[in-house]
């Protein structure tokens, strides 16, 4: 999340560089990204498919995630835990998808299905263990999992702007910020700035790592559906899924918690 933050910049370039572009920015918040109707999303979809069909290269079409306006929350959710089970089967379908047709596709916009809240832990790589590609997941990363003011802001954008239909908040087995927490280790510079926001699950789970990492996904997942009016008024709607999960990094198994 760099340049992209900046709409006017972003509008400058899409006026420079493709006049004919849809009306959705890569992050642009105006109201029209917000609003965009299926029929170019399904547009979208089958010319990328169809670009992939006519290279003749052997890859797989990009996953009809793409289309994530057509998708409801529930069947976002599926596409994830589906993508899941592949990466747990050793069965990965988005290694065959070809890289460049999709750089290019998402090149001025992107349409993420899902949004996940996940530790910063590099035994959690959020897109492969749900085996997903450029585009599909808004993914939002910091020690502990745990939100922000600023998580809440990215993860909103995602839902809100952009339009992912469900938000996991995914702890994780072995996760090293809450096991600092529980042991209240002396730890350089700011690290022990993480503490704060996982005490509440330590307090409440007690000293076990996962057990405490698993009430802190599910704290969190409430906290973000409380703190944020975004959230709470696309769920009562009826877009958008926010759920607690936790993922295995023994057996790769992501399991919902609620
Ligand atoms: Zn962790």
């Amino acid at each position: 999340m760099t340049s992209q933050f900046h709409p006017k910049n972003d509008a400058t370039k899409r006026k420079q560089t493709s006049p004919d572009s849809e009306s959705s920015s890569t992050c642009g918040p105006q109201p029209s990204a917000w609003n965009e109707d299926a029929s170019r999303r399904k547009f979208f979809q089958m010319a990328v498919g169809g670009a992939v069909a006519a290279a003749g290269m052997g890859f797989l079409a990009p996953s009809s995630a793409l289309a994530q306006s057509l998708l409801t929350p529930e069947q976002a959710l599926k596409e994830l835990l589906e993508g899941n089970k592949r990466f747990v089967a050793g069965r990965l379908r988005s290694f065959f998808q070809d890289l460049a047709i999709l750089r290019n596709h998402t090149s001025e916009k992107q349409q993420p299905f899902a949004a996940v809240l996940a530790c910063s832990d590099s035994r959690v790589p959020v897109e492969l263990i749900f085996d997903q590609t450029i585009g599909h997941i808004f993914v939002t990363r910091v020690a502990g999992n745990f939100t922000t003011s600023e998580v809440i802001a990215s993860l909103e954008y995602g839902a809100k702007v952009l339009g992912a239909k469900v938000i996991l908040v995914m702890g994780h087995g072995s996760c090293g910020a809450v096991d600092a927490t529980i042991q209240h280790k002396e730890a350089p510079g700011q690290i022990s700035a993480l503490y704060p926001h996982i005490q509440p699950a330590v307090d409440k789970a007690g000293p076990d790592t996962d057990e405490a990492s698993k009430a802190n996904a599910l704290i969190q997942a409430a906290l973000l559906r409380q703190s944020s009016t975004v959230v709470s008024g696309l769920v009562a709607e009826g877009n958008l899924m926010v759920l607690a999960a936790f993922y295995n990094i023994g057996s790769g198994v992501v399991s919902l918690l609620e």
